[in-house]
């Protein structure tokens, strides 16, 4: 937070930087769509160490602005983020500074980590992280539930990037308990370099239910073994646990998945999944070292890997400036 002179004139910091991570659904199964049109889930999201940052700006007059920017190793399409009232950051700055007497102008500057229509949550942690930003900058002084009911109403995954951690989510995903997992499991992503778009890869799973007479379950549930294996960050145990209801449809969408997970596998990969609605894949290593040797193993074949580790914390403002 910087509170330069502009700013305690003010009364309050004049710039704030937040992180929040991006997500991975170690487990996602997937009920029949609700009359709202939305899909009832049970996940266990795994925040993990690849986080998107947004630094909150006061500037003169009404109104938010955004840009945004690219970091890291990771392909990112940032043409498809949007500039205008529909950035999920811009949205959640508006809806907070509806309810702040002490809300001014801001421009919110994103640096963007996590891959764009990539199935990891990246524009819901542009969303939470603008949220906390915003609430310090304008001394809204929410506090972090009161900050989640807001972040319901942005989007489903929202809520979880304010919490980070390990959390089961139920409803759409908004309905969080936090899960015990203090050792730390190993990962390597694989991103695409183009997005699936999340609403159409429910309708597929929508389709190949019916095409195939699978029943949807209509109560969807978590295996406790996850969390056991979670709990005891047993990778090994995790490996065969892992699930998610979306692949499918993904790898319909982009065959291509398929060969990304062959890959991972071949390269020594413990287990592949698509992440959330996909494409970026997701594959669990052993330890810290062999996640380091399958990201290298994968990018001598061409891909473009990164090895991040989770649970990661939540939003969470940045307080000097390397961060
Ligand atoms: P979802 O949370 O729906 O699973 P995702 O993680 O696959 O989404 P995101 O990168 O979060 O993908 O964004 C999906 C779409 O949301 C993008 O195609 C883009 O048009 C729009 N969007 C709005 N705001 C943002 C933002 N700040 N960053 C990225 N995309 C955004």
């Amino acid at each position: 937070m910087e509170s330069g002179r502009a700013g305690q004139l003010r009364g309050g910091p004049r710039r704030v930087r937040v992180r929040a991570p991006g997500k991975i659904n170690v487990s996602l199964r997937v009920g029949p769509p609700r009359e709202d049109g939305y899909h009832g889930i049970a996940s266990v999201f795994l925040a993990v160490s690849l986080y998107e940052e947004v630094t909150a700006t006061r500037v003169d007059g009404d109104g938010v602005t955004v840009s945004v920017n690219g970091q890291g190793t990771l392909n990112l399409p940032l043409g498809a983020v949007p500039l205008d009232a529909t950035n999920l950051a811009v949205r959640a700055a508006r809806l907070l500074a509806e309810v702040s007497p002490g809300s001014t102008g801001v421009h919110l500057d994103i640096t963007k980590r996590v891959p764009v229509s990539g199935g990891m949550g990246g524009g819901s942690a542009d969303a939470a992280a603008a949220l906390l930003a915003c609430d310090a900058l304008w001394g809204s002084g929410f506090s972090r539930d009161e900050l989640a009911k807001i972040a319901v109403s942005l989007g489903a995954d929202v809520p979880f990037a304010l919490l980070g951690g390990t959390a089961v989510g139920l409803g759409v995903g908004e309905q969080l308990t936090p899960a015990i997992s203090k050792t730390p499991l190993h990962w390597v992503l694989v991103p695409a370099d183009y997005g699936l778009s999340t609403p159409q890869v429910y309708r597929l799973l929508d389709e190949i239910r019916l095409r195939t007479g699978t029943q949807a379950p209509l109560q969807p549930e978590i295996d406790p073994a996850i969390l056991g294996a979670m709990r005891a960050g047993d990778a090994p145990a995790l490996a065969p646990l892992l699930h998610n209801d979306l692949q499918e449809p993904a790898l319909e969408l982009a065959p291509g998945l398929g060969d990304i997970l062959e890959a991972g596998t071949k390269a020594g990969a413990l287990a592949g999944i698509v992440s959330g609605s996909g494409p970026t894949v997701a594959f669990l290593a052993r330890s810290p070292r062999h996640a380091v040797e399958l990201e290298s193993r994968l990018e001598a074949a061409g891909m473009t890997a990164t090895a991040v580790h989770g649970p990661a914390h939540g939003a969470r403002i940045a307080s000097d400036p390397a961060g």
